[in-house]
């Protein structure tokens, strides 16, 4: 097939993906293989009309409290894993968290998430007080939790103290693939299997995976649209994967800003009420990712309220930026980023339309 026929036959396809909202394996793979930069063009126009649809140029904020780097789990890619003796290990206090959050309220922020390792100390109890301290505090306010994996009373006992939404990515859902990225301890089913829960509980919620992950296939990516439509989520979080030096994916390449936004894009698409976050790995990866996430399609930046002393030791990949325009405090500069590509800041709780 000569390159125009090709391009012809693909922008089909991105058309089928608009107006019917779901592809076949066979046509996600065929989309994922097949993309050109002419074709990511006529994508994000696409995905850029329906975003505005529904959520005109707002870019919500969300506060993100980096609380805890210890960590019971060794993913293989993740600098704050377990078997990793070279990082300084650090947690919040619960009045440190509350501080955070104040500083956050003032600077317009109306949603905080709290994000952590599987810290052992931030028991059950510990966080179901920290969630209504704020909740209580905050009314106006939505808590959103990313703390891994949990049992079903546990999650209940979170929601009932006022959390309102969660964030696990299910990394990617082949069952193969999960597990050369993870120890045998975890598993694609368990991962799932929260999601599931966190949904029947109520829970707005948020799935995601790493573009370019070690071993991932075109093949991995389409089941992981596949899955993310059954799922229905609120949210998605993706990011590039994204070396840590002191793992054992060392020696693996990181995935690309090009494939990431193209990602970003098919999900508007798919999903078109979709919280969709320019993440922050989107930014270390390139000076200007986060614009060019929001021009892909997506509407939420997560910029980080956690203390300036603890950013760097949140060490998830190398290089990861946390002291430039990402920063909370750095309201105003993220301000004129967005609008400089013609969208705005809003505060607002930016709960999701579906
Ligand atoms: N413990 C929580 C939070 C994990 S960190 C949980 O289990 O959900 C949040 C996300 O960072 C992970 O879900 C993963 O997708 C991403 N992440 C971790 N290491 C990364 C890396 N090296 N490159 C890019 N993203 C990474």
């Amino acid at each position: 097939m000569n390159q125009k026929s090709n391009l012809k036959e693909l922008k089909h396809l991105v058309d089928k993906l608009s107006s019917e909202h779901s592809l076949s394996k066979d046509e996600w793979i065929r989309l994922i293989t097949g993309r050109t930069p002419a074709l990511l063009e006529y994508l994000f126009s696409s995905a850029r009309e329906e975003r505005c649809r529904y959520y005109g140029h707002d870019v919500y904020i969300r506060g993100l409290i980096e609380f805890t780097n210890y960590c019971r789990n060794d993913c293989f890619y993740c600098g704050i894993r377990k078997s990793n003796p070279n990082i300084f290990r650090y947690r919040l206090s619960e009045e440190d968290i509350l501080s955070c959050c104040h500083a956050g309220y003032n600077l317009g922020f109306r949603t905080f998430v709290l994000q952590g390792g599987e810290d052992a100390y931030y028991t059950d109890d510990r966080i179901v007080r920290l969630v209504s301290c704020i909740k209580s505090r905050y009314p106006d306010c939505a808590v959103t939790l990313s703390i891994g994996e949990k049992s079903y009373d546990s999650y209940q006992r979170f929601f009932d103290a006022g959390a309102d939404r969660y964030l696990l990515r299910h990394e990617t859902y082949d069952a193969q693939h999960y597990s050369r990225l993870h120890p045998p301890s975890l598993t694609a089913a368990a991962r799932q299997e929260c999601l599931w829960h966190l949904k029947e509980i109520g829970y707005q919620v948020g799935t995601g995976f790493m573009v370019g992950s070690p071993y991932q296939t075109p093949e991995h990516l389409a089941e992981d649209m596949l899955f993310i439509k059954e799922l229905n989520p609120q949210m998605v979080g993706i990011g590039p994967f994204i070396v840590h030096h002191e793992t054992p994916f060392a020696d693996k390449e990181s995935g690309s800003l090009e494939l990431t936004l193209f990602m970003l894009g098919l999900l508007r698409l798919m999903l078109p009420k979709i919280l969709l976050p320019a993440t922050t790995a989107l930014g270390t990866i390139h000076p200007e990712g986060r614009e060019l996430g929001i021009l892909a399609g997506a509407n939420v930046v997560m910029p980080n309220l956690s203390p300036t002393s603890v950013r760097k030791d949140y060490s998830l990949y190398d290089n990861k930026i946390c002291t430039g325009d990402e920063a909370a405090e750095c309201r105003r500069s993220l301000e004129k980023r967005m609008e400089s590509i013609g969208y705005q800041v809003v505060t607002a709780r930016g709960d999701s339309l579906n």
